[in-house]
């Protein structure tokens, strides 16, 4: 038998027989991390203790204190064991696929009875069951016909489909939690034992289609979530809870801002309540872009196929896109469908701004003193998004972009990253996000340029970071289309994680667009373009701010801030008075002159999330004066009437002009 050697992390090699598997490295090394050995990483790979180990590799041994193949371990073996139980439970259910996802794992299964609460409850306790029984967990390889007959015999049809999808000759891994066998790539933990019994949950039950298909059978999945304490898992479901209490939805509902209906899929009809946030970012991102040397422009919503064929959106991008035929449609008569001929010529919905500002910026001779040449849109952009996957203001089919294009010289690519970074941290240090983390994400598998081009677009971005003194790690295919990108990552007030702007460095679309500068030399140049949002979309932004207040946006923010509420009718003309002079000063304010208890005005506007709530009476109308109350409080506070004015006017003064 051969031998081969195996680099440990800390440089240290040793040599094995060849097909030594990573649980006798464990053994070898001592009794101790055999027993707590979860699986290893060979050559980077995550590795079963199982598997055989046939040339040198660098080997790492892992344990329950690495998150990264702990947290996978975990789930998937739950997939695996919570499965197990339901055959169990109910042996003449059919199992199919259960992968890991974010937080836990899922599993469909066929069953003709839907699963009920009660059900998720037995299956959880059967799950402990197992896991108590410390079942080991083996693997075999087998021949894919060996498979087939296997489950054939065992009466699982989704399983055969799945061996049967395998190509011929090619072996197929089998996996066992104890007694139970599942189709499986693995790797996996070494018993049920290792799986810590109180740290996971099963969440919920939701519809699926086999593979996804709405034309195949409907299966019925089980949602699980899973972490390595007791303690983690209590605070994952602490985090639901505050989060389905700032679901920018619900809110939304509550506050009156913006609503859906199934007319209009994925675009949001925006109430005046909800449009006044829009615009009040509007303005502030507006004067930003001024102070910063942006020219804005606004181009058509609806461009020729041809262009997009150029840009290369039709060739990448085009199931994201809304066509449109350019041809006045046929009618018959107005009870018949208008009809469009095969011949029609068409049209897109722009999905992104980009394309036209080359168009623009090709209008007349640019020379190298031109640049660099900073164009900005609130370009409404529209994508055609699955049903399944719109969700709120978070992922729509129609949406506005801060979006600009900054046309420069490759030398001036560092100057406008440290420029617009500047930019970037101003704004959310405005917004009140200040927990930033960054990524450059980098080429991704569907792609437009050659490699030459992306190495010098990936290396530029890479240098102007460092440059701008900027720390960042990397998100390896995550790139756009054309471009490397440097993600925003925002950790939000119950510490969730949001992507929001984005920064794009692209050699590709101004050469496929023939967009054209004169440099020093007199020679024609191609440009560089940066693509880059601050608030990413107005959409998804005012989404994210009302999440992470709670709905208790900043004062300048806030749809209505300020209620006056009389206390006796009375005093009804008083705070009309008080509305006209808070209005003079630019504050949205209104009157409550409801003949209704001041309590219950000041709960249902505290459902409404007005920040400032000013009562009035009889003595407040002789003293000219109010009572404030902020929401969130209970107290009251007696004050002038001009002293308050003066305060509201400062507080809700946007930040840039304060
Ligand atoms: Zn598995
Ligand atoms: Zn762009």
């Amino acid at each position: 038998m051969g031998r081969i050697t195996l680099t440990f992390p800390d440089g240290n090699a040793r040599d094995f027989d060849a097909g030594i598997t990573p649980a006798d490295v464990a053994a070898e090394i001592s009794k101790s991390l055999a027993k707590k050995a979860i699986s290893a990483s060979v050559n980077g790979a995550h590795h079963d203790l199982q598997w055989p180990i046939e040339a040198d590799a660098a080997i790492a041994i892992h344990t329950m204190a690495d998150d990264g193949p702990a947290l996978e371990l975990i789930r998937h073996d739950l997939a695996h064991i919570m499965a197990r139980a339901v055959q169990e439970l109910w042996p003449e259910t059919k199992v199919t696929i259960g992968p890991v996802i974010r937080d836990g794992w899922y599993y469909d299964f066929d069953r003709d009875e839907a699963f009920t609460t009660d059900d998720l409850a037995a299956i959880e306790a059967k799950m402990r069951e197992i896991i108590n029984a410390r079942d080991p967990v083996t693997t075999e390889v087998w021949d894919r016909d060996r498979a087939i007959a296997h489950y054939r015999a065992g009466g699982e049809p989704f399983k055969v489909e799945l061996v049967e999808a395998i190509p011929e000759g090619e072996a197929v891994r089998m996996y066992w939690h104890g007694h139970w066998q599942d189709l499986c790539r693995g790797p996996h933990l070494q018993h049920t034992g290792q799986v810590p019994a109180d740290a996971f949950k099963l969440m919920s039950v939701a519809g699926a289609y086999w593979r996804g298909d709405s034309r195949n059978k409907q299966l019925q999945r089980i949602y699980g979530v899973a972490f390595k304490t007791r303690g983690d898992l209590k605070a994952h479901l602490t985090m639901l809870e505050e989060a389905a209490k700032r679901d920018h939805r619900r809110l939304g509902r509550e506050m009156g801002l913006f609503h859906f209906q199934p007319e209009a899929q994925g675009s949001v009809f925006w109430h005046p309540n909800g449009f006044v946030i829009w615009r009040a970012l509007e303005a502030y991102i507006r004067r930003r872009l001024d102070a910063d040397g942006y020219g804005e422009v606004r181009t058509p919503q609806l461009l020729d196929a041809e262009l997009w064929r150029q840009s290369g959106h039709w060739g990448k991008f085009r199931e994201n896109m809304f066509l449109v035929p350019d041809e006045i449609p046929a009618t018959e008569d107005e009870d018949t469908d208008p009809v469009i001929s095969g011949e029609a010529d068409l049209m897109a919905l722009k999905p992104m701004n980009c394309p036209a500002h080359v168009q623009i910026f090709k209008q007349g001779t640019k020379s190298y003193r031109d640049l660099p040449l900073r164009m900005a849109e609130f370009g409404c952009c529209h994508r055609n998004e699955a049903h399944g996957a719109l969700h709120g203001l978070m992922r729509v089919r129609q949406m506005t972009q801060d979006d600009a294009h900054i046309f420069c010289r490759e030398d001036q690519i560092a100057a406008e990253t440290k420029r617009f970074l500047a930019l970037f941290n101003r704004v959310y240090g405005d917004m009140g996000l200040t927990e930033i983390t960054y990524k450059l994400a980098t080429r991704p598998e569907t792609r437009a340029g050659d490699d030459a081009t992306w190495d010098r677009a990936e290396t530029a971005l890479a240098e102007a970071l460092t440059a701008a003194g900027l720390e960042f790690d990397y998100a390896e295919g995550e790139g756009a289309f054309y471009g490397p990108k440097l993600e925003f990552h925002l950790t939000d007030a119950i510490g969730r994680t949001w992507q929001a702007g984005t920064f794009q460095l692209d050699y590709v679309l101004p050469d496929r667009l023939e967009a054209v500068y004169i440099g020093e030399d007199g020679e024609r140049h191609r440009p560089v373009m940066l693509h880059r949002a601050v608030f990413g979309t107005f959409e998804r932004f005012i989404g994210l701010l009302i999440e992470h207040y709670a709905g208790r946006l900043p004062l300048w923010l806030a749809p209505r801030q300020v209620v006056v509420a009389p206390i006796v009718s009375d005093a009804n003309a008083y705070a009309e008075e008080v509305v006209a002079e808070l209005r003079a000063r630019g504050l949205r304010a209104e009157a409550d002159l409801r003949n209704e208890k001041i309590n219950y005005k000041v709960r249902e506007h505290s459902v409404g999330k007005v920040p400032v709530i000013l009562a009035v009476g009889q003595r407040e109308m002789a003293e000219r004066s109010v009572s404030l109350r902020r929401l969130g409080d209970t107290r009251t506070e007696a004050r002038t009437l001009a002293d308050i004015t003066e305060e509201l006017a400062a507080e809700a003064t946007p930040p840039d002009l304060r």
